[in-house]
């Protein structure tokens, strides 16, 4: 999937378009989903023109990776999410069904989440 600089997010970051700010950082912006799956769905997204994690990784300076995965924790914690627990979610490509081709995470939380993936099941404690 290549980067498409008029994709939803890119146009979000130029101002083009509005978003729920929750958080903002030098590197990152976290926003609220426009159409929630859960009480509390957040995207996070770093600042730059990657499409992947897998690019991000690969392209982004030390500065930038940092300050991205700090703002996903920061983020949580602004959202009251680190007590009664969250998750954090990527899509990449085809099979992930990946529709915005800008690196973003997903921040669910509000409810239990139930199973990691369809069809899954959860482990049972010890
Ligand atoms: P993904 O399938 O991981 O690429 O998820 C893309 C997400 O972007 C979906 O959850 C959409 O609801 C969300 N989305 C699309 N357009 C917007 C927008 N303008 N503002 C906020 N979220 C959006």
């Amino acid at each position: 999937m290549a980067y498409d600089l008029n994709n939803v997010f890119a146009k979000i970051l130029r101002g083009e378009i509005p978003c729920r700010k929750v958080h903002e950082t030098p590197h990152a912006l976290a926003f609220h989903d426009i159409n929630p799956q859960a009480p509390v769905h957040v995207l996070v997204i770093p600042k730059g023109a990657y499409v992947s994690m897998a690019d991000f990784a690969a392209h982004a300076s030390a500065d930038e990776q940092a300050g991205f995965v700090r703002a996903i924790g920061e983020t949580a914690t602004a959202l009251g999410l680190v007590e009664p627990g969250y998750r954090i979610l990527a899509n990449h490509g085809h099979h992930a069904h990946q529709e915005v081709p800008h690196l973003h995470i997903h921040i669910f939380g509000g409810r239990p989440l139930g199973p990691m993936l369809e069809g899954g099941s959860k482990p049972k404690r010890a």
